[in-house]
């Protein structure tokens, strides 16, 4: 057991430096995936090198966004580069999304549901409001693709997964590979 000072009990629950070497990408039906996530209060060197983390082991595995929650850190946090070009990475800290417009259907998979893909319907633009790692404000408006990975790495913030947002077909076609990853994780 431990005893928390009250400075303590308020700290982000943000790894340290030595402790990112052993981040890995967690996979459905990991509890901390379904966990809503507490906002970002402190902006870190700890916090930064986070995110470097988070960026390596999004190349790594070859995707486009990366949420703490999928590396069980549980804080209102994502990167994204939805080309793979430098210039396009992004961390997004505690953010909120409005003025949605439109809605389309789109094809998504998810770093933490392997070998899972679905059409998932999503607004087709909106504006995100959001952090750097400053704490400064930043605001995008943002549509089709870079809007998609926004909206599905916001899900993940509140402890949704395109499971649920799949079709009932959609995931009848899925549910082998959920069925699988269902025993992985209980061995
Ligand atoms: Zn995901």
């Amino acid at each position: 057991m431990t005893d928390p000072t009250p400075e303590n009990a308020q700290l982000d629950p943000i790894p340290q430096p030595e402790a990112l070497e052993q981040l890995r990408v967690i996979y459905y039906p990991d509890p901390r995936l379904r966990k809503r996530s507490k906002p970002v209060k402190q902006f870190t060197p700890a916090l930064r090198q986070l995110t470097a983390r988070m960026f390596e082991l999004m190349a790594a595995h070859r995707g486009v966004g990366l949420a703490a929650p999928q590396v069980g850190v549980n804080v209102r946090m994502f990167v994204m580069n939805p080309t793979g070009e430098p210039q396009d990475a992004n961390v997004i800290i505690n953010p909120k999304l409005r003025d949605a417009d439109g809605e389309a259907e789109g094809e998504e998979g998810c770093l933490s549901l392997p070998d899972i893909y679905g059409k998932i319907l999503r607004v087709t633009e909106l504006t995100l409001e959001a952090q750097n790692l400053e704490g400064q404000p930043i605001e995008l408006r943002l549509s089709g693709f870079p809007a998609r990975v926004v909206q599905h790495e916001y899900d993940h913030l509140d402890g949704t997964l395109i499971l649920d947002r799949m079709t009932p077909s959609a995931k009848m076609n899925a549910r082998k590979k959920i069925r699988e990853l269902e025993e992985q994780f209980a061995k």
